[in-house]
């Protein structure tokens, strides 16, 4: 199957076609080669498409992440914005949101324990901080489904745990970006493991590696 991660030739991006991989998906899919794909010229991806790809090269380099979601939702007229974040990073979504509603966009914030609904009410069985004592779950589909209600024009997910931002993504109306991924570990740098793999961080990682080989 395909290898992309540990190709050398990157052909698709730098042109070298003659010198394709075995593996290479273009090789094994020749009728994808220099032809966009039907779902590009659907009216509901088509301009959202140009103007996110328009951003990156307008801002290359310069713009801050949350710079580009402003600047998208400007260009796509967008000005409803919902903010789906985690608990332990209400300061950080705070000023998030006063970025975004200066920028003139009406955000709609919602904190992932929303519902009160205890993790043992759900079947969770390994709590934070032990058995007996109630902690309340992470609630991603009901921040998904408040949003819906509020017909956000774009999500923004902040810092979701891993999973739960998987099902917030499945549940939302709205397209959703992500403009912090939860790392606990690594003040939400999670590159940062990739980074250190070779050294400081490879105790941490491979806690499978034995069964794998
Ligand atoms: S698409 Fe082909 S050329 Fe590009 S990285 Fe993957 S294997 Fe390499």
């Amino acid at each position: 199957m395909y290898t992309c991660a540990h190709c050398t030739v990157r052909a698709c991006r730098d042109g070298q076609l003659d010198q394709l991989p075995q593996n290479c998906p273009m090789r094994l899919h020749p009728e994808i080669l220099d032809t966009p794909l039907p779902e590009y010229a659907l009216p509901e991806n088509h301009e959202f498409y140009v103007a996110c790809s328009e951003i990156e090269a307008e801002g290359y380099g310069q713009w801050p992440r949350i710079r580009e979601i402003v600047e998208l939702c400007h260009t796509m007229g967008y000005r409803k914005l919902g903010l789906a974040f985690c608990s332990g990073l209400q300061a950080e979504a705070r000023i998030a949101a006063d970025i975004f509603r200066k920028n003139g966009l009406e955000v709609i914030s919602v904190m992932c324990k929303v519902g009160h609904t205890a993790k043992s009410d759900v079947g969770i069985q390994k709590q934070v901080r032990g058995p007996g004592v109630r902690e309340t779950m992470c609630n991603p589909i009901l921040q998904a489904k408040l949003l819906n209600e509020a017909h956000t024009d774009l999500n923004v997910a902040f810092g979701l745990c891993v999973g739960h931002d998987s099902l917030f993504y499945r549940y939302s109306d709205a397209l959703v970006t992500t403009l912090v991924a939860k790392d606990r570990a690594l003040a939400h740098n999670p590159i940062g493991a990739l980074h250190c793999a070779g050294g400081y961080m490879k105790p941490r990682l491979f806690p499978y590696a034995e069964e794998s080989t």
